[in-house]
């Protein structure tokens, strides 16, 4: 026991540290991305160079990807589990997801009833989300509708994302959330790995089913608080 808590206190430092290298990454990133939009513009592109500019811009999405797939858009923030409120939690993945399904094409419905709650981190929870939405989005490849909708069952809340994108065989499947498991040219393979871990801390379950030219479906179950129960238990 020991030596696992060391581990996990180990982990939990890194996974700070983390956070904080790619928040203060993200802007110097973002700043010289501007810088060279504004240098390419000025400049003409002598032959035989290629358009250097673009080339350096493209390097510097990808490295912004790596850093949103795998530390998402959250503050460095300790690790605070609390009670979450789904509906409002995906009330902040849509703001940042529907600004993508409108640039990348495809339709985003989500039905989230007020009452589910859950333990977690919220950026965590969010970057988790995130993550599969923007695997839907991407797997409709400019068209199609990605649901999401969740209820409660036997004291679980059950969250379903389901699009009608490219789908995938079994192998794909099995192999989900091996690292560096991409299918696309500018994929990192990193989202669906930081998905997995995330939902297994807060003690969730996640399963795939998927066929190939029709679509792709993750339901992922969570314990659920019920405040109601507790109430009623403390008072007997
Ligand atoms: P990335 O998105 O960078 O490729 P991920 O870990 O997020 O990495 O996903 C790994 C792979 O799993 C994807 O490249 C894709 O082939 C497959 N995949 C994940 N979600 C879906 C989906 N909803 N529809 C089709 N394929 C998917
Ligand atoms: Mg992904």
């Amino acid at each position: 026991y020991y030596s696992e808590l060391q581990r996990s206190e180990k982990m939990e430092i890194i996974s700070q540290l983390a956070a904080s290298v790619a928040h203060e990454v993200r802007n110097p990133l973002q700043v010289t991305r501007g810088m060279l939009q504004v240098l390419g513009r000025k400049n003409t592109i002598k032959p035989g160079e290629g358009d250097l500019y673009q080339m350096a811009i493209d390097e510097l999405d990808r490295a912004s990807v790596i850093i949103t797939d795998f530390l998402g858009f959250a503050k460095p923030q300790m690790e605070n589990v609390v009670e979450l409120n789904l509906a409002e939690e995906f009330k902040h993945v849509e703001g940042i997801i529907v600004p993508l399904a409108n640039l990348q094409g495809g339709k985003l419905e989500v039905h989230m009833p007020k009452s589910l709650r859950i333990m977690g981190n919220s950026a965590k929870l969010k970057q988790a989300i995130i993550n599969l939405i923007k695997n839907s989005i991407e797997a409709l490849e400019g068209s199609g509708l990605v649901r999401v909708w969740a209820y409660e069952e036997r004291e679980q809340v059950v969250i379903h994302i389901a699009d009608s994108g490219s789908g995938m065989d079994e192998s794909m499947i099995d192999r989900l959330g091996e690292p560096y498991l991409t299918s696309k040219s500018k994929g990192t393979g990193l989202g669906l790995m930081i998905t997995f871990r995330i939902i297994e801390a807060m003690r969730g379950t996640i399963v795939f089913t998927s066929e190939k030219g029709v679509g792709t479906e993750a339901t992922i179950r969570f314990p659920a608080v019920n405040t109601m129960r507790e109430k009623a238990s403390v008072s007997i």
